[in-house]
């Protein structure tokens, strides 16, 4: 099957066309977490063909995760997530490359990546990759679901604006989890998705929103927009006090 084939419906869009698909060809994706939101977007970033993926998480697979992780399958139960990830996007297309990476060594990738996608689930995990990729100067791609709720926001310090610690000034670890709270497989699915498509911009050099927090309401399906403020005062992205 040729390229272009398989391209097709997305090389025929102005804003995609020959010269972005050899973009995203040519681009590497970092992915922390492949829990419900990163087992979501690896899956479109692999067939719309970026490059390289780069897939980070200690975790195995366990029955509670088919629910909503669907790049899974009742056969991967007890294989470590990276692993069976790696095969079953390699098998939705062989002509990408994906490394994985463990829950730590992740930090090496940063700089490899064009775009990171933080789909983790707890605060000192997401502050951990916000200063990695403000350090890197790399574009993040930052999402969260819980019950019918959903969140998603792009920081992109290459062009101002906040990073995620400015909106998180308060660095406890109360973040709520879908074991506790609960969560339905469409509603972190849809941010999931929606974190593929603000890399997918972000590589084709379309507008992203970055500096805007978008809020879901799931259950009353409304979707809010607001912007975000840079905080001076951020220990991360703020001026240093001499
Ligand atoms: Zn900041």
């Amino acid at each position: 099957m040729s390229d272009f084939q398989r391209y097709s419906r997305q090389v025929i869009l102005r804003e995609v066309g020959v010269n972005g698909q050899a973009l995203l060809a040519d681009s590497a994706v970092l992915i922390v977490g492949l829990g419900g939101l990163g087992a979501v977007a690896a899956q479109y970033l692999a067939a719309a063909g970026v490059g390289q993926l780069l897939v980070a998480d200690r975790d195995r697979v366990e029955t509670s995760n088919l629910q909503r992780q669907i790049l899974y399958r009742q056969g991967d139960v007890g294989q470590l997530k990276t692993e069976a990830a790696r095969a079953q996007l390699q098998a939705l297309n062989p002509q990408i490359r994906i490394d994985h990476y463990d829950g730590q060594s992740w930090r090496e990738a940063v700089a490899l990546a064009d775009v990171v996608l933080d789909c983790t689930d707890n605060f000192p995990a997401r502050f951990a990759i916000n200063a990695a990729c403000v350090r890197a100067r790399r574009p993040l791609v930052s999402g969260a679901a819980i019950r019918f709720e959903g969140q998603l926001a792009v920081f992109d310090l290459r062009r101002g604006g906040p990073c995620y610690r400015c909106l998180y000034p308060d660095q406890g670890d109360t973040a709520e989890t879908c074991e506790e709270a609960g969560i339905l497989g469409p509603v972190v699915g849809t941010v999931g998705a929606l974190q593929a498509l603000a890399a997918l911009k972000l590589m084709l050099g379309l507008d992203a929103q970055a500096g805007r927090l978008q809020t879901w309401d799931a259950l009353r399906m409304q979707w809010r927009s607001h912007k975000m403020a840079a905080d001076p005062e951020c220990p991360v992205c703020g001026e240093p006090h001499v």
